[in-house]
This record gives structure tokens, C-alpha cells and sequence, in this order.
């Protein structure tokens, strides 16, 4: 029989799950729980209660994880998302600029088709891209003092883009069909 008394093995076996003592005592509760049924019991009971402890804070942890992992994903979408509206009003007014203040009829066509066509593909904010082109071609008159030319260039403008996006709708649907 073993020299330890079943009280003492009790009150040293948080110690000892936690591996906390030194090894000659060690090797003497391992020893008892040997000889002991009841407190081999005890011993088992108190294992499984701090191995779900354990895996309670497992799953805590890995939803932390998750929660985390969703926060980043949503603030990338969001940059992206600011990045995507910054984008399509810095092209558009260049390409209202380029069209309203270019030379040369034939030169100037293609930018207000293309550039609506190209954020076409990219992004569905096919209503966002006209109005940001109407917008910039009433500013672009407004500032060139032309104010006369806003109805035309208007009409000029809002058939190009919509040549473009109308192009690129085209093409998306050829691909999902
Ligand atoms: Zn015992």
C-alpha cells in the first residue's frame, strides 16, 4: 500500500493534473491512484472537468478567431469600397474633362466610352457612373463659363456613357450565358 493517505491525495490532485509537483510526489499519487479505486474516481472526474474547461476555451478562442477574421474581411470591403467609388469619380471626371476640353472631335469620343465601359465591367453602378458624368459635364460647362453647351454636351455625354456601359452589359451577359 502506498504511503500517502487518500485525504492527502485528494487535496494534492489539482497540483498534480496541473503537473505542478515535484516528481518523487509524482510518482507516489501515481502510485496510489494504482492501488485506489476511489480516488482513481476522483481523479477522473476532476481530468474530464478540466479538459472541458480546456475545450470550452478552445471554442471561445476560435470564435474570437472567427469574429476577428469577419471584422478584417469587412474592413477590406469597405476600403475596397471606397477605393471602388474614388476610382470611378476621379475616372469619369477625367474623362468628361478630356471630352468637354479636348480638341478634335474624333480624338476626344472614345475616352467618355471607353473609360464608362472599362468601370462598367468592373462594377454594377451603372447609375452612379452617369450621374457622376452629368455631374462633372455641368461643373466642366459651369467652369469653362459655357453654359450654353450644357444641354448638348449633356445629351453628347449621357449617349456616350451610356454606349460604354451598355457594351460592357453586353459582354457580362455574353459571359454568364
Ligand atoms: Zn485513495
Amino acid at each position: 500500500m502506498s504511503k500517502l493517505k487518500c485525504s492527502i491525495v485528494e487535496d494534492l490532485m489539482p497540483l498534480y493534473i496541473e503537473d505542478l509537483l515535484n516528481e518523487e510526489t509524482k510518482k507516489d499519487i501515481e502510485l496510489h491512484l494504482d492501488e485506489c479505486e476511489d480516488c482513481k474516481e476522483v481523479y477522473d472526474e476532476l481530468k474530464k472537468g478540466v479538459n472541458l474547461e480546456y475545450e470550452k476555451n478552445m471554442d471561445l478562442k476560435e470564435d474570437e478567431y472567427e469574429e476577428l477574421k469577419t471584422d478584417t474581411l469587412n474592413s477590406i470591403k469597405n476600403y475596397l469600397n471606397k477605393i471602388k467609388y474614388i476610382l470611378i469619380i476621379f475616372s469619369i471626371a477625367v474623362s468628361v474633362g478630356i471630352s468637354i476640353l479636348g480638341h478634335g472631335f474624333l480624338s476626344t469620343i472614345p475616352w467618355i466610352i471607353i473609360i464608362p465601359f472599362v468601370l462598367g465591367l468592373l462594377y454594377k453602378e451603372n447609375m452612379l457612373i452617369i450621374a457622376t458624368a452629368l455631374i462633372f459635364n455641368i461643373l466642366f460647362n459651369i467652369i469653362l463659363q459655357k453654359p450654353d453647351y450644357i444641354i448638348f454636351t449633356s445629351i453628347y455625354i449621357l449617349l456616350c456613357t451610356g454606349a460604354g456601359l451598355f457594351l460592357a452589359d453586353s459582354i457580362k451577359n455574353l459571359k454568364t450565358n
